[in-house]
Parts: structure tokens; C-alpha cells; sequence
């Protein structure tokens, strides 16, 4: 395998429209920024990754954290594990968590993807997975908090974009009735069959979380994600503790020590760790042996086409969260087949610009 040699990083911003607005308990979104990175090495092999860090005002700040990271890999041999265990201890000073961590992972990531492409293997393969692997997949891609009467015809579409068995339906609306209603207008649109995932996007107080997860607990959602604040751990657990339906939490993890945490003190039924704030790939694969030492099913959060490879190779994997709202960004965005997404057989992530996308949304960072 050939070996590759740090020659400089280039890091764009971008801020895309998208096609569903973002209608949530943490704000509404009209676009979605991206930092969009290309690591290139002497050897002429590029590493391609991208994050979405959800505000584009901390955008620059985080490329300056990913250009002082870099300072210390230029002219050095690309060895992703090293490279990752040295810039999480550069971290320590910084702290672990945040944006350091976020600028880390979005590092991690083109590494690990210029290292796959230095043995012409999809990311999977190099670890022995196989990009076969069926990934049962979820379409997330809508369903906000959005007008009921919308509800059907939303769900009808999401479940043919791709034949899914499942969606996820953000709720916490006024009362536990619109809740139900909403429940029943995407079996309306998309079958009586299809599964529906909820998210409460940490809307509640515990209080009126358990009194709302209780109203809405024999309805048959497939789980309720964060219905409180994500870190109030012993909170989580009283919760888990008086319902039936699994609660899921993990997006806002911040590296695999707060999986690890949670996990101890059982604050969850299952986790859904998000690429970037896990810390990328290692930080990702770190986190799925913790899961499995506590057998409990992991599904992903965003970032579809890196995490699809990860599911391959973590051991208590679940479902994997599409989203197609980085689909402008890319030159050939991956497909979904039957309710799985679609593995392409292409060296490292196999993520290539749509570059007249990239000049038309770029933001100045
Ligand atoms: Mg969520």
C-alpha cells in the first residue's frame, strides 16, 4: 500500500438551501453550512470529508482550529490513528469537547478517506467489512414540526424517495393530542406498515416529559428521542425507567467518553451518536466497541455516507438516519434502494465536489 505524505489542507465554507426547512424545538432552518475539506499529499491522493456544524457563524472559527491542527502534520507520513490520538492530546489545553473536537473529526474523516484511497478500498473494505452489508435506513430528510394538514402528503413522499419502511416524525406539539394526530396522518400518507422514529429534540422539562411520553407510550412510536435535556443523565434514566417505548439519545455526544457515560448510568435503551461530534471516524469506531461491550443497538446521526461504511463495522449496529440535504454538495450522491442505502464501490468515502455548488453557496470563512 502506497504511503501518503501530509502536503496541505484546503477548507471551504458553504451554506446550502434546503429543500425542507428545518422546523424544530431548536430553531427553524431555511440552509445548512458545511465545511467542506480536502487534505492533499504529496503523492497526489486527496482526502475529501465534510461537517455540518448547524451554525455558520462558528464556521471560521473552526477552520482556524483545523489550521492549527494541521500545523503539526505538515510533511509527516498520514497515519490516521496517530494522527488522531497526538490531536486529541494537542486538545487537552483546549478541552476535549466542542469545536476543537469538531474541527478534529472533520481532520479524521479526509484522513481516513485518503488512506482508503492509498489501497484503492472503500473505507469499509480496508477494515474487512463489506460494503454489501444490508443497512436498513430511515428517511429523516422531513417531517418538522409542520402544519398537520401537510403531514400525509410529506410522509407519502419521503417513504417513495427511497421505498422506506421508516420515517421520523419530530413532535412535542402543543398537546399530546396534536401529537397523536400527527402520528396517525404519516400511517395516513406512508401505510399503516411504515415505522416511525420521534424526536422531541429536548423540548421537555422531566416532568412534563414523563407525563408526555407516558400519554404517548401505547401509540407504538419506534422510539422517542430526547425528550429532555441530553446530559441530565440521572433524568434520562428515571424516564427510561417508567417507559415502555426505548428512548434513544447521542447526537450530542461529544466523543465516545460521554457514550461510555450515559451508558453507565443507563440514561438510554439504544444511542445515535453523531459522526462529527463523536469525533469522527476513530472517535466513531472507539465509541462502537463501548456499545458493544454494553449490547445495546446503535443507529447514526446525519452524514450518510461516511456513516453507512461505519455501520458496517460497528457490532450492535441499528439503523442508519438518511438525510439527503448534503445530496447539492456532492458529485454523485449516494442512493437508497428499497429502504437501504446503497454502498458505491468507490475507493475511501467515494466523495467527490459538485464544484459549480460549492462556488455558488460559498461562504466567505
Ligand atoms: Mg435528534
Amino acid at each position: 500500500m502506497q504511503s501518503l505524505t501530509f502536503s496541505k489542507v484546503i477548507i471551504r465554507g458553504v451554506d446550502i438551501p434546503l429543500k425542507r426547512p428545518i422546523v424544530s424545538h431548536l430553531g427553524v432552518f431555511e440552509t445548512w453550512p458545511y465545511l467542506c475539506l480536502d487534505i492533499f499529499t504529496k503523492e497526489g491522493i486527496v482526502g475529501k470529508s465534510y461537517i455540518s456544524p448547524y451554525l455558520k457563524d462558528y464556521l471560521p472559527a473552526i477552520a482556524s482550529c483545523i489550521k492549527v491542527l494541521c500545523k503539526n502534520y505538515d510533511g509527516k507520513k498520514i497515519e490516521p490513528y496517530n494522527f488522531f490520538e497526538n490531536s486529541l492530546k494537542s486538545l487537552s489545553l483546549q478541552g476535549f469537547k466542542g469545536l476543537g473536537l469538531y474541527a478534529l473529526a472533520a481532520i479524521d474523516i479526509a484522513l481516513w478517506d485518503a488512506f482508503s484511497k492509498a489501497a484503492n478500498k472503500p473505507f469499509a473494505e480496508l477494515f474487512g467489512g463489506s460494503i454489501n452489508t444490508p443497512i436498513k435506513s430511515y428517511n429523516s430528510s422531513g417531517l418538522w414540526l409542520i402544519e398537520r394538514n401537510k403531514i400525509a402528503h410529506e410522509a407519502e413522499l419521503l417513504k417513495k424517495e427511497g421505498n422506506f419502511d421508516a420515517l421520523k416524525l419530530r413532535i412535542g406539539r402543543e398537546n399530546f393530542k396534536h401529537d397523536i394526530q400527527a402520528y396517525k396522518e404519516v400511517k395516513r400518507g406512508a401505510g399503516s406498515d411504515i415505522i416511525i422514529m420521534s424526536d422531541f429534540n429536548q423540548c421537555f422539562t422531566t416532568k412534563e416529559a414523563i407525563k408526555r411520553c407516558q400519554q404517548l407510550d401505547d401509540l407504538g412510536f419506534y422510539w422517542f428521542e430526547e425528550p429532555i435535556q441530553f446530559n441530565l443523565l440521572e433524568d434520562m434514566k428515571k424516564i427510561c425507567n417508567l417507559i415502555n417505548t426505548p428512548i434513544t439519545i447521542g447526537e450530542n455526544f461529544h466523543g465516545p467518553k460521554d457514550a461510555f457515560d450515559a451508558l453507565l448510568n443507563n440514561a438510554c435503551d439504544m444511542i445515535m451518536p453523531d459522526l462529527m461530534r463523536i469525533g469522527g471516524v476513530s472517535g466513531w469506531l472507539k465509541m462502537s466497541s463501548v456499545a458493544e461491550s454494553f449490547n445495546i443497538e446503535v443507529s447514526t446521526h446525519l452524514y450518510p455516507e461516511v456513516s453507512s461504511h461505519l455501520i458496517c463495522l460497528t457490532p450492535t449496529a441499528e439503523w442508519l438516519e438518511w438525510v439527503d440535504w448534503a445530496n447539492p454538495i456532492l458529485k454523485e450522491p449516494y442512493n437508497i434502494m428499497n429502504g437501504k442505502i446503497i454502498i458505491p464501490s468507490r475507493p475511501g468515502f467515494g466523495i467527490e465536489w459538485n464544484e459549480n455548488v460549492l462556488s455558488k453557496f460559498k461562504l466567505n470563512i
